[in-house]
């Protein structure tokens, strides 16, 4: 194998892959079907989990792709990729692997970002019977994002009200705005939901059916693309939130080195963001030690990703799937989370590669 051929043209092959690299190292799988969507030709539409290592396991690594649908190219091909070259050999004999392939099926197979429920699981981790995060921003530039046309005289003038704003909000403003998520406009980019999604409850699941009890230390690598240069990887400290005052920062750092980033002090392609899915491990005991990044990947420049995002939700709001059009901003999506070359596969694995063997390096001390 290459390292090319970790990565998948497909979510099918993507699983194929998966299940084959995972069977091949001796792990044991379970899949989770969401019974909510199925794929565009009907097929059905899992979670898969491959575990390795011992039940009573003293530290968990546990990795996970597809958290944001069409980015699971990426985290596919890192996972494929770890059982193909048989990273889990680095190991302590008492560290037990979990590798969560496509935990929201819905946007790998549809080439979406957002799960069947139109929600971005990144954000949807939040506490729904308490007051939600109101980002005031994103109304201003809702109506702009999602234009009643995309190739006539609305998209036009919402185009140049966007510029408009970034030219006198800043970009990162604008980024904020769009990116930060929000729990107003079910139809909107970014929207956080108004309640768990499928994805969200298989999660925690997930945890609680293959995370060893008793377990002293928890590392977690999720991984995305859309943010930063073409081809780097930034690892991006997410949480979850309680642990940045309790030392989870400090230790991904120690870790990781200096090159971890933080969205809460500005350090981060990424904007301050809520209801990420790292909260989920607060199910865990306190006494764990939780260390869990992002690693970002970059593809496009953030304006040609986030334009990629606004044609998608267009199309699936009032355009048509099969037409040319349809066709076109399903590939500019594609593009924007996927950069399919060799290059940029082997930049994106070699990343993932020295981060497991540092995550290993991290939980063994
Ligand atoms: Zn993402």
């Amino acid at each position: 194998m290459t390292v090319s051929d970790f990565f998948a043209a497909s979510y099918a092959e993507a699983r194929d892959k998966f299940r084959a690299s995972a069977r091949a190292a001796g792990a044991t799988l379970t899949a989770y079907e969401n019974p909510k969507a199925r794929t565009p030709d009907g097929g059905p539409l899992t979670t898969d989990v491959a575990c390795l290592g011992p039940a009573d396991a003293k530290r968990v690594y546990l990795t996970s792709s597809g958290t944001h649908g069409a980015e699971g190219f990426c985290g596919s091909g890192c996972q494929v990729g770890f059982f193909a070259e048989r990273l889990y050999e680095a190991a302590t004999p008492d560290t037990k692997i979990i590798m969560i392939h496509a935990i929201n099926p819905y946007g790998f197979a549809w080439l979406r970002r957002v799960t069947e429920d139109n929600v971005d699981l990144n954000r949807n981790f939040q506490d729904f019977n308490a007051p939600l995060p109101v980002n005031r921003a994103y109304a201003d530039v809702h109506d702009w994002l999602i234009p009643a046309d995309w190739d006539g005289p609305a998209k036009a003038a919402a185009d140049r009200g966007i510029l408009a704003y970034q030219q006198q909000n800043g970009m990162m403003a604008y980024q904020a705005a769009v990116t930060g998520g929000q729990y107003s406009h079910a139809d909107g980019l970014f929207f956080g939901g108004n309640a768990p999604t499928w994805s969200n409850a298989t999660f925690r699941r997930i945890l609680a059916e293959h995370v060893p009890a008793g377990i002293e230390a928890l590392c977690s690598v999720d991984y995305h693309t859309g943010l930063g240069p073409m081809g780097y990887g930034e690892p991006i400290y997410v949480g979850p939130a309680r642990d940045e005052k309790t030392g989870g920062l400090d230790r991904a750092r120690a870790w990781y080195g200096a090159d971890v980033t933080n969205p809460n002090d500005g350090s981060s392609t990424s904007a301050r963001v809520t209801g990420t899915v790292p909260e989920a491990f607060l199910d865990l005991p306190a006494s764990v030690k939780v260390t869990a990044i992002a690693m970002e990947y970059g593809t496009q420049p953030v304006q040609q990703v986030l334009n990629a995002l606004r044609g998608d939700h267009w199309l699936h709001a009032r355009g048509e799937l099969d037409s040319p059009l349809g066709k076109q901003l399903k590939r500019q999506l594609r593009d924007a989370f996927y950069t399919d070359t060799a290059p940029w596969k082997a930049a994106i694995f070699g990343r993932a590669a020295d981060f497991a063997l540092r995550s290993f390096r991290g939980l063994a001390g």
